[in-house]
Order: C-alpha cells, then sequence, then structure tokens
C-alpha cells in the first residue's frame, strides 16, 4: 500500500521506524540511502500514558528501540532520536513530537511501516499532511497475510472462521503439508490432543512437575538504564522490574525461540490451557513481544518448528497445536482487527457499563485465580492465553465491565500488548462485545471450568460449584453466581443461538424464586466487585 503526493522542495526520505517495527529487513527501508535518507524515532511519554502502562511494557519498547536505534547507528545509519526526556521535543505526545520533528527536519518523503495501531495511523497522516510531506505508507511484509489478502478471504462474509483461514494459510505457505498437499498425518488439528490439565492427584505426582525453564535475559547497561528512567519518569505506574528479563533484541529474540523449540515445544501441545499456582509461564513460547516488536520474523518461527517435528525432536501435535497459534490465530486477529476498526473500539453489544475492579491494577482479591493472574501480569508483564481468556477476561464479561475500560487494562499491562492483537483478543474472543463477527458464541463459564484446569480452586477463599460450597462451608464463587446471572440477563440471546442453547436452557428450567435469589447474589457481588 502506498499513498501520498509527489514530494515538495524538501529533500530526502525520512523513515520513520515506531517502536514495534524494529526490523533491518523492513519494507520501509527498500531503497534506503544513507547518504541521503534518514531514520526517525520518537520514544513518547503519551505513549505511556494514554492507557497507564505497567512498567515492564514500557521497559521492553524503549529498550529494544535503543538497541535498534544503536544497531542502526552502526551500520552508518543517520538516526534522529527523541528520547523520553528530551527537554525540547515539541511536548510529551506522539503527535507532537512528530509534527516537532518533521518541521525540523523538512524531509520530502515520510515512509513507515503501516501502524499496528489505527489510532497512531490517523496521528501520523494529520502530521505529515499538516506539514505537507509526501507519506508513503508500505505494506508490513512481516505478516504472513496482507490487509488486502485478509480482506479477499473475508468477502462478504457476516462471519468469519479461524479454521478456515488457518488452513488457507497451510496450503498457501506450505506449511505442515504432506507430499501430496493434504495435512501432514491427515488432519488439520490436533486439539483434541492437546489442553490437557496438570493431574491433581495423587498428590505425589500433582501439579506440572519440571518445566524446562524458559530463556530468560539479564538486562544490559542499556536495558538497565531505562529501567532507572522508567522507574524515575513512571514511578507510580503498575507493575514492578525486579525481574525483568525479556528479550530486546534480534539476537536475544533468536535464542528465546532456540531454546523454546529445543526444550519446551514437545509439551506446549499437551498444557496449553493449563493453569497452576506459582507457575506463571508453563510450556508456552514467551515469544509474543519479540514477535509484535518484529525482533522474530514468524516465517523464522514456523520453520523453526516444523524443522523440529520434521527431525523428529518433537510430536506433530505440538507442532500444529503451536503453529495454528502464530499462522492461525494471530494472522487471523490481525485480519480481523483492520477489516472492523474502527467500529470494534466502540463495540458493546451486551451493553455492559460498569468500571474494572480496582484489583485489575493490584492483585489485591481473594479469588486464587484472579491474583494468580494479576500477580505474574505485574511481575513479568505476561499472562498465558487461558489465564488471560478464562480468568481476567471471563470476569471482566460477566461482572459487565464496559468494553474499553478493559481493553485499557489489557493493552496498559503485558509487554506484548499492541492495539491489533489486544482488541480483537477483548472485543471479540473475552468479553463478546462485537456480538460474534468472529466467534461462533460468547466464551461464558463457570468457576468449574477454571477447577477443571487449574488448582487455583482448592486454596480459594471461594468454592467453585454450589455442591463445593455445601461441603466445604465456603461461600459460592463469585464466577459461579455471575456466570448464572449472566445466562438469567442474556437469555434469549444465548436461545437464539444453537452453540448456546443448552445454556438457556439450564437457566429456563430454574424456578422463579431460584432466579431471584441468582439475580439478588449477582447485585450484591457486583455492588463490592472492589473488595471480592
Ligand atoms: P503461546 O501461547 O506460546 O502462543 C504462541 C504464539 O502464538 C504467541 O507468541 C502469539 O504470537 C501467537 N498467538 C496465540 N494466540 C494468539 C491470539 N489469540 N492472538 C494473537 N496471537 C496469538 N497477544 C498479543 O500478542 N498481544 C496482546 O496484546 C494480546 N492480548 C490478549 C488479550 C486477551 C484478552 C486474550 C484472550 C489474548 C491476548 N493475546 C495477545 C493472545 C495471547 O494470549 C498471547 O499472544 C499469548 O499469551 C502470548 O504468550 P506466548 O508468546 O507464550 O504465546
Ligand atoms: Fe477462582 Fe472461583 Fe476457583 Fe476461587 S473458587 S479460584 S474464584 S474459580
Amino acid at each position: 500500500m502506498t499513498s501520498g503526493s509527489a514530494s515538495t522542495s524538501r529533500s530526502g526520505t525520512l523513515v520513520l521506524v515506531l517502536g514495534d517495527h524494529l526490523c533491518h529487513d523492513s519494507a520501509a527501508f527498500a531503497g534506503f540511502d544513507p547518504a541521503r535518507d534518514r531514520v526517525l524515532m520518537i520514544e513518547a511519554p503519551g505513549e505511556a500514558t494514554h492507557v497507564w502502562s505497567a512498567k515492564p511494557r514500557i521497559v521492553v519498547f524503549l529498550s529494544a528501540m535503543r538497541h535498534f536505534r544503536d544497531e542502526l547507528a552502526a551500520r552508518g545509519v543517520n538516526v534522529h532520536y527523541v528520547a523520553l526526556d528530551d527537554a525540547d521535543a515539541g511536548g510529551d505526545g506522539f503527535e507532537l513530537r512528530l509534527a516537532h520533528a518533521l518541521a525540523a527536519l523538512a524531509p520530502g518523503t515520510l515512509r513507515l511501516l503501516e501502524p499496528g495501531e489505527w489510532r497512531l495511523a490517523r496521528i501520523i497522516e494529520a502530521a505529515a499532511a499538516h506539514v505537507g510531506c509526501a507519506l508513503q505508507v508500505v505494506d508490513d511484509t512481516h505478516v504472513l497475510c496482507s490487509r488486502a489478502d485478509f480482506a479477499r478471504f473475508a468477502g462478504k462474509k457476516p462471519r468469519l472462521l479461524m479454521e478456515s483461514f488457518y488452513r488457507e494459510m497451510r496450503r498457501r505457505n506450505r506449511i505442515l503439508l504432506a507430499e501430496d498437499g493434504e495435512p501432514e498425518g491427515g488432519r488439520w488439528n490436533y486439539d483434541a490432543d492437546n489442553r490437557g490439565a496438570w493431574p491433581k492427584r495423587p498428590a505425589s505426582r500433582a501439579g506440572p512437575g519440571l518445566i524446562a525453564e524458559p530463556e530468560r535475559f539479564a538486562p544490559d547497561a542499556t536495558t538497565r538504564e531505562v529501567i532507572a528512567l522508567v522507574e524515575r519518569r513512571f514511578a507510580d505506574h503498575p507493575g514492578t522490574l525486579a525481574d525483568f528479563a525479556w528479550p530486546v533484541t534480534r539476537e536475544e529474540a533468536l535464542r528465546a525461540l532456540a531454546v523454546f523449540v529445543e526444550s519446551r515445544l514437545a509439551s506446549f501441545g499437551d498444557f496449553q490451557d493449563a493453569m497452576w499456582t506459582a507457575t506463571p509461564f508453563g510450556w508456552h513460547a514467551l515469544l509474543s513481544s519479540s514477535l509484535n516488536l518484529h525482533l522474530l520474523d514468524p516465517r523464522e518461527v514456523v520453520m523453526a518448528a516444523e524443522l523440529a517435528y520434521r527431525s523428529g525432536a518433537i510430536p506433530l501435535a505440538s507442532a500444529e497445536g503451536f503453529l495454528r497459534q502464530v499462522v492461525g490465530w494471530r494472522e487471523f486477529i490481525r485480519g480481523v482487527y483492520w477489516r472492523d476498526m474502527p467500529a470494534m473500539r466502540e463495540a458493546n453489544h451486551l451493553r455492559a457499563t460498569r468500571p474494572l475492579p480496582g484489583w485489575y491494577w493490584t492483585g489485591d482479591t481473594r479469588m486464587v485465580c484472579a491474583r494468580e493472574a494479576v500477580a505474574q501480569t505485574l511481575r513479568h508483564g505476561y499472562a498465558h492465553h487461558i489465564q488471560r481468556l478464562m480468568v481476567t477476561g471471563l470476569f471482566a464479561m460477566l461482572a459487565e465491565v464496559e468494553p474499553k475500560r478493559v481493553a485499557d487494562w489489557y493493552l496498559a499491562v503485558y509487554v506484548d500488548a499492541v492495539e491489533w492483537a489486544e482488541l480483537p483478543n477483548v472485543a471479540g474472543m473475552a468479553l463478546y462485545a462485537d456480538g460474534g463477527r468472529f466467534t461462533t458464541k460468547p466464551y461464558a463459564a463457570s468457576g468449574a471450568y477454571i477447577d477443571r484446569m487449574s488448582n487455583y480452586c482448592g486454596g480459594c477463599a471461594y468454592a467453585p460449584t454450589e455442591a463445593a460450597a455445601a461441603s466445604r462451608g465456603k461461600p459460592i464463587c463469585p464466577f459461579t453466581a455471575l456466570y448464572w446471572n449472566f445466562l438469567d440477563r442474556h437469555e434469549a440471546m444465548l436461545a437464539a443461538n444453537p452453540r448456546t442453547m443448552m445454556m438457556a436452557k439450564s437457566i429456563a428450567a430454574k424456578p422463579a424464586a431460584e432466579r431471584d435469589a441468582i439475580r439478588a447474589v449477582a447485585a450484591d457481588l457486583l455492588e463490592r466487585v472492589d473488595a471480592l
């Protein structure tokens, strides 16, 4: 995609490298002439405050940007770098800093990869138009499926399904295919072999056992400098930095990938959805921030996983389960974002209007599942997919929290948070705020699901089911109480969808007095949601 008019008397091309475009092979560098062209990189305090960004997320972005700046400079590239604390940068907002830099540098053309956020794309268009320089927005070839390709796939379909997209991506990119072009092993999907929970009994064999350690990276001098800066400048922001160990260079990201494939991928599939206390990472890849920052190319991730399978090092179910995430979900989510923005940001199908409970920012709750998910999020900037979807996401939907407030939280707290990846997962997957544009039903569940997939409930102040509440003498779990309230409130919607018809029937079967009690319990819980 290229847009813009011919350049004026201004000269040279200025390549704007955004914080999540840190790749030397970026299409934005095509034809770059170091003798004539320059690079612009901007650190803007406003990007850390427009949502109340957590410290680990800010450090990942700033440190990776500074490392990339130094690599460019070592290659002889002229980089105009606007640092966070620059006093004469034109203001704190990205838009102010960009306008200031464009006025000072007076490029003929401003060129960049298509931004990963709708808001930033508009800001950059406006800034270029304001100073009167030509703007070239280049297709992001880092992804496997361009926006145009996705638009062709989506066509006029009212509802998209990830599974058909994923199969098309596998065929088109020849990923895990047998020689006849059919899926390796004869099946597209090994989900049934994946997604187990860790055993709870017998006690001697309970839990995840020994999980191979993910590769973690001790902060170097640049990262330590950024940590000090963030501690000073964003002292009141959530999160802690004592355990910061994320990859911030391509070299580190490649090592993280190699270690994951060698020692963790084989068990990834089996336990993708499992949760356990004090087990923040499970067998997960921890590669999302490196992928989203463009330190890693999805093609090399795909190749490494497929090679490991072809060499016999990992089972097919694990390779398929992992590649489904990278080639399927990740690319699909990006396509959906660009198809549905800006409406996706406003979507509120369930008409949820409540505030986000305060404990999302502190982890101070008696609900063990939520406490674990939030505490590790604040400590590491990380929670795995099921924690995000079926703990913090599920609670937000059941507690009727306004989607925008939920989205702002997710965008603030994770080291991999970029809006194209975050918002569809929040609005579409977790909250059903889009009314099912790419999911077939709301992911509504009670505490019984969390009990099945984790050991959280055993040590909780609440009990996940009515039977457990009666036998343990504990109050009923807020997830379960609010789940019934959700069914009560949305019965008509659930009855109209074949995939949720059973849920509607289960609430319809309850006598009126019981339904009154469900509403009363839920009203009480929602009233004191900050203290649960
Ligand atoms: P693994 O579980 O090991 O998966 C491997 C890779 O697959 C990930 O690195 C990621 O790149 C990709 N992937 C898997 N599922 C998804 C998905 N649903 N969407 C996009 N990519 C996926 N992911 C982000 O990258 N940024 C976000 O801001 C983000 N916000 C989320 C918010 C919610 C409410 C939910 C439910 C999910 C969100 N995800 C997000 C998707 C997913 O949870 C993370 O990509 C994953 O947990 C990252 O950890 P990992 O690298 O260990 O992934
Ligand atoms: Fe979470 Fe409910 Fe289980 Fe407690 S009982 S850990 S609140 S699901």
